[in-house]
């Protein structure tokens, strides 16, 4: 089992406990089940997360300081010292390991190693060699996300606030005049022929630059996008917006002229910084021009422009007028163009014209043609006049880089790439998904959509600590890439312990490891005679490793955050089914969502981040593990408060509460065991069974709740029934030890600490983590007891809402049982409802039976009412009544007399209606009914 390896940029807080707390009650409750779990841990040292925070301080960034100060309580003093990445990673690293020590993650601390040790770096080489050698390393000119500052190319773990980017493409429509281009960007090159106007910023600076061959007029900072996109771009001289403005241009498609009109909405770095506008079919152009209408034009020439600037309907939409565009504006009620509305009508507008929609006949030879199919032919045939281009553009911009920098896309040229896109590795890891466990399953969906899209992805930096390209050392190997296939290094890393031979002969010259090392103890290739004389390593240590790799992998269960389903959990998957034959693949994945604090997102600028040390120092370790996991399950975010952690606190220190009573001393019980005893062990047998099928599939918020919290009403109720006394024959001290011994097996995994001292004080010798797991016991389950208890609480409830309702003070009270007769009508009628019978037809069966029938009317009325009962009670509740056959409610009842006269301090009597010398002063008797005795009071 494993768990995402921290990267010690920082200290952990209490939202990083869950995933670690998940995997640990996970590992120890597979421990107690038999299994020989392994859970070890590492470090990610690699990337640039540490560099870019250690960079930050040097640089005396106030915010950095001030969380260093204030939220993680690091000294000024030690600060210094973290201004180096290296010292920085080795003091956070064992801040964490501390933590994670304190709270109790049953970790596996030999197996620890951190990602730039000599040794995983030729891990690494072998693993990127490996995948050279088949095919799955290209090298080629892809576009990627592109930090300018750092040339580097720069992925999720790069970014500011950890964002993928996704880089889509849009179309260079070139609009001309006298020679020189003016190039807007559009995703909807089709609607050209509507075009009236294009837009600028009239604040902003553009540029007249050499594009290639041609002369273009684009904005200041497109002219640099463009060089990052193979173009050669010089440029001649910068151009204010206003020099534009009120100019005409050709239409390359239709070619009429059309004006530059101002647009205070165009933003400089998206696309070229010049807008085409249709306003006959897209709202923001629509709202836009009317805004401009209803302003004091610039002057009387532009407002002659302006008047004479009117929408063109290029596109037939059915239940749509001409202006499609004008028709959502009206329908979302648009008020300017800074309503939100406008987004959604775009998007409504866009999406059904491009499904439904059909060109008009002023479009030219694409008239008659859907959308869809128009904007095929005319990228085809614009591309081929040199009247369009590609621009590549980042869809989730601004992209920060965590260098500070604004990322942009970037060609890169004869850079490597792993080629995920590879139809053959597509398939392994689909089948390799198809077996797996995931949890919760509803993310399947989520990684089967990663698996299809992801394509070539850039696997080296040139910033960052990490691996060089073996045989690219300009080359640094990126964090997302080194850190997919770690699981298996945990084996190795124990054997790469200080004092072992491959240390020894190794750690100061790596690459004297030949390939043939893990070739045979990852893959089982070669002889070992062989790899023994290759390497030196003596072939007792390689079969040593080779047969510890047999035995642990594939991993069983790898713990993750959600959210890193569609880049590492995915990668993971791709890496071991090419690298692993498949019965090494992995088996499962569980991803949790985050933590909240106190139902807030955790941030560094709300100051509600809890350094996890300092909450286990406040609140004590077990209630941080049970608090970050005790209100939602997997999927959900969860929420931490100080509220919570200290009743959870108090839950803990009750039961502690409850062993020091019951003490050390083992009492045996004298008696047989009674109903009630017999009804609290059937609970305890259902709470191991509710408990064991919650965490087989990872349900830990539900086994909380049965562990900690039900199993406390069923004692409660138990403690009630027998009263304070304590009589003789009582099994109450032998009952309670064995309820309190089973629920601290059960709670070992999740509150370890608390669970041992339980442990300890009732007496037991060893340690609870070192016993199994409760094994539920069919035969000790016993519905008929559970039956008479709910029957004796359901009464006492009934009874204590009539006192109340009467506000009488009893001196007796008594319960009449129903009559055998009844018993039978009511059995058949069960039966009757399960095969549906019609209500004559029942009645006059049950009048059919010569006893029954000598009971008259108050037999048939009762058969009547039996039947309607029996349909509307649930099917469960039906076919439990109907095995239980009948209930000897008058004994249960007569049982629980000393408990409700206790309860209700007055005499209790109880009967069964017919009973000779009954004492039923006002005829209550006829009234009880099976599960529903009557009761009188006075
Ligand atoms: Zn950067």
């Amino acid at each position: 089992m494993t768990a995402a390896y921290p990267y010690p940029n920082s200290p952990q807080h209490i939202g990083h406990a869950r995933t670690y707390t998940i995997a640990d009650v996970n590992a120890r409750y597979h421990r107690m089940k038999g299994y020989n779990t392994l859970f070890p841990m590492g470090f990610h040292y690699t990337g640039s997360p540490l560099f870019a925070m250690a960079k930050r301080l040097r640089e005396g960034d106030p915010e950095i300081i001030e969380t260093f100060t204030k939220i993680y309580g690091i000294p000024k003093s030690t600060q210094e010292k973290l201004k180096d990445p290296k010292s920085m990673a080795s003091y956070f690293r064992d801040d964490i390991k501390k933590g994670m020590v304190e709270i109790g993650f049953s970790i596996d601390w030999r197996r620890e190693f951190t990602t730039i040790d000599p040794l995983y770096s030729r891990y690494i080489e072998w693993h990127f060699r490996t995948l050279n050698r088949k095919g799955l390393i290209t090298r080629g000119t892809h576009p990627v996300a592109w930090c300018p500052n750092d040339k580097s190319p720069v992925g999720v773990v790069d970014t500011q606030g950890d964002v993928e980017p996704d880089i889509g493409e849009s179309f260079l429509v070139k609009f001309e005049k006298d020679g020189v281009f003016y190039p807007t960007s559009t995703l909807r090159p089709e609607t050209v022929f509507g075009v009236t106007n294009l837009w600028v910023n009239s604040k902003a600076t553009y540029v007249r630059a050499k594009v290639d061959e041609e002369s273009w007029i684009v904005s200041r900072e497109t002219a640099e996008k463009l060089q990052h996109q193979n173009h050669k771009v010089a440029v001649e001289r910068e151009i204010q917006a206003p020099e534009l403005l009120w100019k005409t241009v050709r239409n390359p498609v239709a070619g009429n002229e059309v004006h530059i009109f101002p647009g205070s909405f165009v933003e400089t770095d998206n696309g070229t910084g010049i807008v085409m506008s249709v306003p006959g079919h897209a709202p923001y152009d629509y709202q836009a021009l009317i805004d401009l209408k209803a302003r004091n034009a610039d002057s009387a020439e532009a407002g002659v422009i302006l008047q004479a600037t009117n929408p063109i309907s290029i596109i037939r939409l059915e239940g749509f007028s001409d202006l499609p565009a004008k028709d959502l504006i009206e329908k979302f009620g648009v008020k300017d163009q800074n309503d939100p509305h406008l987004e959604h009508a775009t998007q409504e507008l866009y999406s059904k014209e491009f499904h439904d929609g059909v060109m008009r006949e002023n479009t030219g030879s694409y008239s008659g043609m859907s959308v869809a199919k128009a904007r095929e032919v005319i990228v085809q045939e614009l591309t081929r006049q040199g009247k369009i281009e590609i621009l590549l553009e980042l869809r989730n911009a601004p992209l920060v880089c965590r260098c500070g920098t604004k990322c942009l896309v970037h060609i890169l040229e004869n850079q490597w790439f792993i080629n995920y896109g590879d139809p053959e590795w597509k398939k392994l890891a689909h089948k390799c998904l198809d077996q797996m466990i995931i949890l919760p399953e509803e993310i399947r969906a989520e990684f089967n959509y990663t698996l299809d899209w992801l394509r070539e992805r850039a696997c080296a930096r040139t910033v960052g600590l990490g691996t060089k390209l073996p045989w690219d050392p300009n080359w640094i190997i990126e964090a997302l890439s080194d850190s997919v296939v770690y699981m298996a290094y945990y084996i190795l890393s124990k054997y790469f312990a200080k004092d072992w031979v491959i240390f020894k002969k190794f750690e100061k010259d790596p690459s004297k490891l030949p390939d043939a090392f893990f070739n045979f103890t990852l893959l089982g290739e070669g002889a070992v005679d062989r790899v023994a004389e290759e390497t030196g390593v003596p072939k007792r240590i390689l079969n040593a490793i080779r047969t510890e790799f047999e035995y642990f992998y594939p991993v069983d269960m790898r713990h993750s955050a959600r959210e890193l389903v569609s880049n590492h959990l995915s990668f993971y998957i791709f890496h071991h089914s090419t690298l692993f034959p498949e019965r090494q693949w992995p088996k499962g994945i569980v991803a949790n969502g985050f933590v909240l604090m106190e139902g807030a997102k955790m941030s560094k600028s709300l100051q509600n981040i809890i350094p996890l040390r300092q909450g286990i120092a406040r609140f004590g370790a077990d209630p941080v593990r049970v608090g970050v996991l005790a209100t939602a399950e997997l999927g959900q975010d969860t929420s931490f408060s100080e509220a919570l952690a200290t009743s959870i606190q108090e839950r803990l220190a009750t039961l502690l509460g409850q062993a020091r009573k019951l003490g050390a001393k083992k009492t045996a019980g004298k008696s047989k065991p009674s109903t009630l005893d017999r009804w609290m062990i059937s609970r305890l047998s259902n709470a191991v069974h509710a408990a064991t099928t919650a965490l087989d599939r990872v349900r830990v918020r539900e086994a909380i709740n049965i562990i900690l919290y039900q199993l406390d009403n069923d004692v409660a109720w138990y403690n009630r029934r027998l009263g304070p006394k304590k009589p003789r024959s009582d099994n109450r001290g032998r009952i309670l030890r064995r309820v309190l011994e089973t629920r601290t097996r059960m709670m070992a995994p999740l509150a370890p600490h608390t669970a041992e001292e339980i442990w300890n004080r009732i007496g037991n010798k060893g340690f609870v983590v070192q016993n199994k797991w409760p094994e539920e016991k069919e035969m000790e389950k016993d519905p008929r007891a559970e039956s008479a208890e709910g029957l004796i609480r359901h009464v006492l409830e009934d009874t204590s809402e009539i006192l109340k309702a009467t506000s009488i003070t009893p001196k007796r009270i008594a319960y009449y049982t129903a009559a055998d007769w009844k018993w039978q009508v009511y059995l058949k009628a069960l039966k009757a409802a399960d095969e549906k019978m019609r209500q004559g037809d029942f009645i006059k069966e049950v009048m059919g039976d010569p006893l029954l029938r000598s009971l008259g009317k108050s037999a048939a009325d009762y058969a009547g009412k039996a039947l309607q009962q029996a349909n509307q009670m649930p099917d469960e509740m039906r076919k439990s009544r109907i095995q239980n056959g009948v209930t000897a409610e008058k004994t249960i009842f007569a049982d629980a007399a000393d408990f409700y006269a206790q309860e209700f301090k007055c005499a209790i009597n109880v009967w069964k209606e017919g009973d000779q010398g009954i004492t039923d002063p006002k005829e209550r008797a006829r009234m009880s009914e099976p599960y529903r005795p009557a009761i009188y009071l006075e």
